[in-house]
């Protein structure tokens, strides 16, 4: 899927929308998150810096967690790693990592239905999010792994 990169007038009016105070430094997070899916803390903050100069952690921390709390981005933390964060924040898409080099895909839930939210026994709840995470190995890495007898044997 490409990805759309908003004009920053309309990230401007999504933040006003969700009722998100307008800042030059969210607007720059939102840009960088838009540019990079999936960063991390450390790249957001790099981004950050690179775009509108120095930020402190705190405050770029502090904003990642309004603009998740406010539900314009959509914090993920797989095993083993550290938060990452995306924009892609409301269509319950789900995540194919490779156990090797940790790289990262977006898979879309079954287009039409959310089949993963229709859980067996809901307990009541009304349910609006099953963060399901893929692991396998890539096709470079399982490459390797076939290229080196060593690993044959596991
Ligand atoms: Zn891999
Ligand atoms: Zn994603
Ligand atoms: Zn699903």
């Amino acid at each position: 899927m490409p990805c759309s990169v908003a004009p920053v007038s309309d990230v401007e009016q999504l933040l006003r929308r969700r009722g998100v105070q307008v800042t030059t430094q969210r607007l720059a997070i939102m840009r960088v998150v838009a540019d990079r899916p999936h960063a991390t803390t450390d790249q957001v903050i790099d981004g950050v810096r690179a775009g509108i100069g120095t930020v402190s952690r705190q405050a770029v921390y502090d904003s990642l967690a309004v603009l998740v709390d406010k539900g314009l981005l959509r914090r993920i933390q797989p095993a083993g790693s550290v938060a990452r964060y995306e924009d892609r924040a409301d269509d319950n898409h789900h995540h194919l990592i490779c156990r090797g080099c940790r790289v990262m895909f977006d898979i879309d839930c079954a287009v039409g239905d959310t089949p993963c939210l229709t859980a067996d026994d809901d307990h009541g709840f009304e349910i609006d999010e099953a963060e399901v995470v893929y692991w396998g190995r890539c096709p470079t890495c399982r490459a390797a792994a076939s290229s080196d007898p060593a690993d044959l044997v596991t």
